[in-house]
């Protein structure tokens, strides 16, 4: 009988597959499996077994262990993750084992954390609770809990108290509850009455369309300003879907905006779904658990980040891509791929819909459906009929005496909605106090010793900052350069932004929301929550702020000095802010009250503020559109960037010269551009350069990135340096 050999996929960083003789033990395809490797041993996945080896069969070795109480990862994964290992260059056996959760990559049996819930027996229903002593104070929360409520979960317990899990084993061992295990999370505890509105005319066409055609592969692009009610759209799609017995849904969402509102939004409108979120806040238990509930079917709603894009689903039906232009889409090292763009393969080969939704499309996505090749859906009205779209009005900075950066319009508008008890939100894309340390005397500017950036000032911890590598220093008390001891912080940051503020408006009650502020789990929940509370007055953030959020009372947005993104050399900068500003603007006046937005700038004539100031996308977009066709820019084209980095810049030149001119004989079909320094030429200690590829076809660029790639690995240069391939490059 030939012997079995199994191919097995390693998290090395070579791109090929490893052979080893199962020795005996039966192990499936996409099973975890352990081997040895080197001299050490190694979690595999087995992605094919076969009867022959390239190699000679004497010198394989057998695997060590099978998981075999785990299920496989199902071919439609492991089809998925080859792909996309293969479009972005990138070694299939780590693109594989990166994009399981942490805990399948020890190793260890994956014994997922159990479930419990509670609930009262017989007996317990009949006890008074003055049977627990008075001291047992969480016992009897929880005795009480359970008494108003059939059955508690592990996490409902949490909510009540950190003990609440011991005392509910208490009153099991009492003989008064009774645990048993559960599948998944089902919250019993926030049952908020679901209201569900009358879809609008537009929503419903929306619903309807998508619903015809929903058991086959179609990409649609759900245009819909904020507050069009797009959220209202997918809940209805997944009503639709999930009718099917055992169908999935996946939601993609971005980084920022998974917040628990939106999460406990679908949780009270779907009640009967199991939902599972996947995100990177949760624990390494947590996020195993959850991940095993999607795998096994269980689960029934996925929400989660870029990376759950890769989650094996069994029964997939329908995928969602929330605010599809969001940039934290893409990931930035490892293997840089873009979520949407997996998501559109996954569909079209699950042959499933996919829906993009967002009020500014990247102009990727609106240019396909200009193309025909997505299905164009608008929401043109706020969903809330009496929420009108806000006034918008820039002020120049130039003609008016600012105070402490704020212009009198601001100030004006800020003071009357404390007046009339209304919220504001002032956003600025900065954090920290002010973005540099400036010598009134020589000019000198505290620079990143390890970047091509500048340090950023924090003055509640008295620190220099950098941004970018984190590297952190005291304020000097005299200029390093003159000695002078003149030095300034110069321009606003959230935490100046939300000083001015306490001193101008004495009265009001002012929370910051910035990655600084919010760095505790759970604080940001908490600012969020006296928010809806109506415990905050004013809101000074970043654009964590500008998403997702819904705050019926806010009626005022500000936005501070967002002026060096009009003129940034990154040709999508001006994308992303026209994104940001339209979000941030749809903060205002969400609910029955009109909202104002306030842009102080240098530039109130730019074409993009008078875009934002109609809140007309379409005619941006094809302005923005016509400038890339005539320069030649994506989408018109299709690029990748070849990456290197090292501590000495000579090799990275090196290394890239070789590579420019490797290329260059490789095919006529692409353009290669010499290398050059990226906009931060040095991060974290490395010197940093690029060479740019172009080509007007997707295949005659990817067959040159095989070739390059494969023609690389291997070199000695290639070896002195850190490379990687960027396809579809979002940063410069
Ligand atoms: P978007 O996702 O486009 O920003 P949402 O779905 O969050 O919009 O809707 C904005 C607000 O309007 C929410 O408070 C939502 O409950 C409400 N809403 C949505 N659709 C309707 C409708 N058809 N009738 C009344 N209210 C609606
Ligand atoms: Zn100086
Ligand atoms: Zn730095």
């Amino acid at each position: 009988m030939p012997k079995s050999i199994l191919k097995i996929a390693l998290d090395v960083p070579l791109n090929r597959l490893f052979d080893y003789l199962s020795g005996g033990q039966v192990a499936k395809v996409g099973q975890r499996v352990l081997v040895p490797f080197g001299r050490r041993s190694q979690i595999g996945i087995v992605v094919g077994v076969a009867e022959t080896s390239d190699f000679a069969i004497e010198k394989l070795k057998p695997i060590m262990q099978v998981f075999a109480d785990e299920l496989p990862i199902n071919a439609e994964t492991l089809n998925l993750v080859k792909f996309s290992a293969d479009y972005y260059q990138y070694p299939f056996g780590q693109a594989l084992l990166s994009a399981l959760p942490a805990r399948l990559r020890q190793i260890a049996p994956a014994v997922s954390r159990k479930q419990y819930a509670y609930q009262l027996t017989d007996l317990g229903r009949q006890l008074d609770v003055e049977a627990i002593p008075k001291r047992q104070l969480v016992n009897r929360r929880v005795f009480l809990a359970l008494r108003a409520s059939n059955l508690l979960t592990e996490a409902d317990l949490d909510e009540i108290s950190s003990s609440a899990r011991k005392a509910a084993k208490q009153l099991v061992i009492e003989g008064w509850a009774s645990s048993l295990q559960v599948q998944a999370t089902v919250r019993t505890l926030e049952t908020q009455p679901a209201v569900e509105p009358e879809l609008n005319q537009e929503q419903a066409l929306a619903v309807a369309r998508i619903t015809q055609d929903s058991q086959s592969f179609k990409a649609w692009l759900l245009h819909g300003i904020t507050g069009s009610g797009k959220t209202e759209v997918y809940i209805r799609l997944m009503q639709h879907v999930l009718h099917r017995s055992d169908s999935q849904v996946l939601v993609l969402v971005p980084e920022i905006n998974l917040t628990p509102q939106l999460e406990a939004r679908f949780r009270s409108r779907l009640p009967n779904f199991s939902l599972v979120s996947l995100h990177s806040n949760l624990s390494e238990s947590e996020r195993l658990h959850h991940w095993q509930l999607a795998q096994s079917g269980t689960a029934r709603i996925i929400i989660g980040t870029r990376l759950s894009i890769f989650t094996p689903l069994p029964n997939l039906k329908l995928i969602i891509i929330d605010e599809e232009h969001d940039s934290s889409y893409k990931q930035q090292d490892s293997m840089r791929y873009h979520a949407r763009d997996v998501a559109l393969v996954r569909a079209k080969r699950l042959n499933i819909p996919v829906v993009l939704g967002s009020a500014t499309p990247a102009l990727e996505s609106w240019h396909n459906a200009t193309a025909n090749k997505y299905n164009l859906l608008s929401l043109n009205q706020r969903a809330v009929t009496a929420a009108q779209l806000p006034h918008i009005e820039c002020i120049d900075t130039t003609k008016v005496n600012l105070q402490q950066g704020l212009t009198p319009q601001l100030i004006t508008a800020l003071k009357l909605r404390l007046a009339r008890k209304e919220q504001s939100l002032l956003f600025i894309n900065r954090r920290g106090y002010s973005p540099v340390l400036l010598c009134s005397a020589c000019h000198w500017i505290a620079p990143c010793m390890r970047c091509s950036s500048k340090l950023v000032v924090h003055l509640g911890q008295r620190k220099l900052r950098c941004h970018h590598c984190g590297h952190e220093q005291k304020i000097p008390n005299q200029c390093p350069s003159c000695g002078d001891a003149d030095l300034h912080p110069t321009g606003h940051g959230t935490q100046r932004l939300e000083q001015t503020l306490a001193q101008l408006l004495p009265t009001a009650r002012i929370a910051r929301v910035d990655r600084d502020s919010t760095s505790r789990k759970n604080a940001l929940v908490e600012i969020l929550d006296k928010v809806h509370n109506q415990e905050i007055d004013i809101l000074v953030g970043t654009q964590m702020l500008a998403k997702g959020h819904d705050f019926p009372n806010l009626t005022l947005v500000g936005v501070i000095d967002t002026d060096s993104a009009l003129h940034s050399p990154d040709f999508r900068a001006s994308e992303r802010l026209f994104a940001q500003l339209m979000q941030v603007a749809g903060r205002a006046g969400r609910a029955d009250k009109a909202g104002q937005v306030i842009i102080q700038t240098q530039f109130p004539e730019h074409v993009l503020f008078n875009a934002l100031r109609t809140q007309d996308y379409v005619t941006y977009a094809k302005a923005m559109l016509q400038e890339r066709e005539q320069v030649q820019f994506p989408p018109y084209v299709f690029t990748a960037l070849l990456r290197a980095e090292a501590n000495d810049f000579a090799l990275v030149h090196q290394f890239l010269q070789h590579a420019f001119e490797l290329a260059r004989s490789l095919s006529d079909k692409v353009l290669v551009y010499d290398p050059v320094r990226p906009q931060m030429e040095r991060l974290k200690g490395m010197e940093r350069g690029h060479v740019l590829m172009q080509a007007s076809s997707r295949p005659a660029l990817q067959q040159l990135l095989k070739n390059l790639v494969s023609q690389l690995r291997g070199k000695t240069i290639a070896a002195k340096v850190r490379w990687a391939v960027d396809v579809n490059p979002l940063e410069f």
